[in-house]
């Protein structure tokens, strides 16, 4: 009796498991879905500062990085983010709610953004009156609709043409002399109402600010800007 007593409390054990391990299952692959579908995406972190970067330096905006990217450009700086499975999935609500809190301007950046569909995301914050902008390698399927369309493309995959055709900033990121050539070819791409910018790899920015600043100066159409927030050292 005894026996029969321990199998079937065993059974119960290995059910109570099994029943668990399918509860597991389907919670994940319904996150998964919502993460598809945009409505819930993977938040590696958000914060209120000084956008340092771009048209917009110096202006007060709420950022919001959305994890995942496999661009891989080698300097990156934000390669804790490359990895969408490091970063909570978090419900678009809740990300809005948070985000109107602090500021009228929202930021989307990662990563890479459009990774993961942003029309529920762009639609929520829209209906907040927020303005909304994105920073993005543009190397996939535009979604979402955008305010403020900050296209900074890499050579190891190229934007989309749409990206091309609805940013309002090309910022190309000079790492070495060769990127001045690539800047041109991103220019000669672009839509002719872009904002071009030349920013320097911030490693690298004892050697190619001076450069940036004489190519400007040779090649007027272009801007400089600078990670200024790094300066500032906040955010
Ligand atoms: S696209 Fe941006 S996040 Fe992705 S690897 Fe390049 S710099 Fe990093």
């Amino acid at each position: 009796m005894v026996f029969l007593f321990n199998d079937i409390s065993k059974q119960a054990e290995q059910i109570e498991y099994l029943c668990r391990l399918f509860l597991i299952k389907m919670i994940a692959k319904e996150i998964q879905l919502a993460v598809n579908k945009g409505e819930m995406l993977p938040l590696m972190e958000e914060f209120y500062t000084i956008q340092g970067e771009g048209f917009h330096t110096g202006t007060a905006a709420y950022f919001i990085r959305i994890g995942g990217c496999d661009v891989g450009c080698h300097w990156c700086d934000v390669k804790e983010s490359w990895s969408a499975d490091l970063h909570p999935p978090t419900a678009t609500d809740l990300i809005v709610e948070n985000a109107s809190k602090y500021a009228d301007t929202i930021v989307i950046t990662g990563g890479e953004p459009l990774t993961w569909d942003m029309t529920l995301l762009t639609q929520k914050l829209k209906a907040k009156n927020l303005r909304v902008h994105i920073e993005t390698s543009g190397a996939y399927d535009v979604t979402g609709t955008w305010d403020w369309f900050c296209l900074s493309p890499k050579k190891n995959k190229l934007p989309m043409q749409t990206a091309y055709n609805i940013a309002h900033e090309l910022k190309v990121i000079i790492y070495n002399k060769h990127d001045f050539q690539f800047a041109e070819e991103q220019a000669a791409k672009v839509n002719p109402n872009a904002i071009l910018f030349l920013q320097p790899e911030w490693s690298k920015k004892e050697e190619m600010t001076p450069l940036i600043v004489d190519y400007v100066m040779n090649n007027p159409k272009w801007r400089v800007s600078l990670q200024t927030h790094k300066y500032l050292n906040i955010p």
